[in-house]
């Protein structure tokens, strides 16, 4: 039987606090952008597109071992309206690109993209004319993870990169010129 661990002697920790403008015993004074910051990394809620085998490793990452759940993440939402990670794992072929990103349009902002595998990155092995060369030709993509397939460390390794840029994304990110035009460039009003 494996033994119980609790808090005081596992490596288990709490979130780190963001920046204190001003902190002592017991309360802190930080900016409401750190707050929302902090709240949504640790909280993604991921939509898993698997169509191959990049999804069995996704799966494992969602089981016991490697369990997704230590990083806020094990409430998986099969509909987009209530999720914010869309994690594509596995080769996307050219017809299924319009759903791909039918179900991107379907998410509410902020949202966000891991590219899980060679596949869903690049296209992977498959260098063939009904295979589409990465998903990030009819969607942005924020990470992408390495590998064919990559293992769970991998994908728990994207996931982190994730949590660390919406940590530092900036509130006023998604009304920015910049953004829009980012967007524009998809076609994406
Ligand atoms: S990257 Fe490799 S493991 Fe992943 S879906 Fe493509 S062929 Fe399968």
């Amino acid at each position: 039987m494996r033994p119980v661990q609790y808090n005081e002697n596992s490596k288990v920790t709490v979130a780190d606090l963001p920046e204190g403008v001003y902190q002592g015993e017991g309360f802190m004074a930080t900016k409401l952008e750190s707050v929302i910051s902090l709240a949504r990394a640790n909280s993604l809620w991921p939509l898993p597109f698997a169509t191959s085998c990049c999804g069995i490793e996704f799966m494992a990452t969602m089981g016991a071992n490697y369990d997704l759940a230590r990083f806020g993440s094990e409430r998986m939402g099969f509909t987009p309206r209530q999720c914010d990670m869309l994690l594509v794992a596995g080769t996307i072929a050219k017809k299924m690109a319009p759903i791909l990103r039918q179900v991107y349009l379907q998410m509410a902002e902020p949202r966000w993209v891991i590219a899980i595998g060679a596949c869903a990155s690049s296209g992977g092995i498959f260098d063939s004319y009904p295979v589409l060369q990465g998903i990030d030709q009819v969607i942005p993509v924020d990470v992408y993870v390495p590998g064919c397939p990559p293992r769970p460390e991998g994908i728990l390794d994207g996931v982190l990169k994730l949590q660390k840029i919406v940590k530092n994304e900036s509130l006023r990110r998604r009304h920015s010129e910049q953004y829009k035009g980012l967007l524009n460039e998809y076609g994406i009003q």
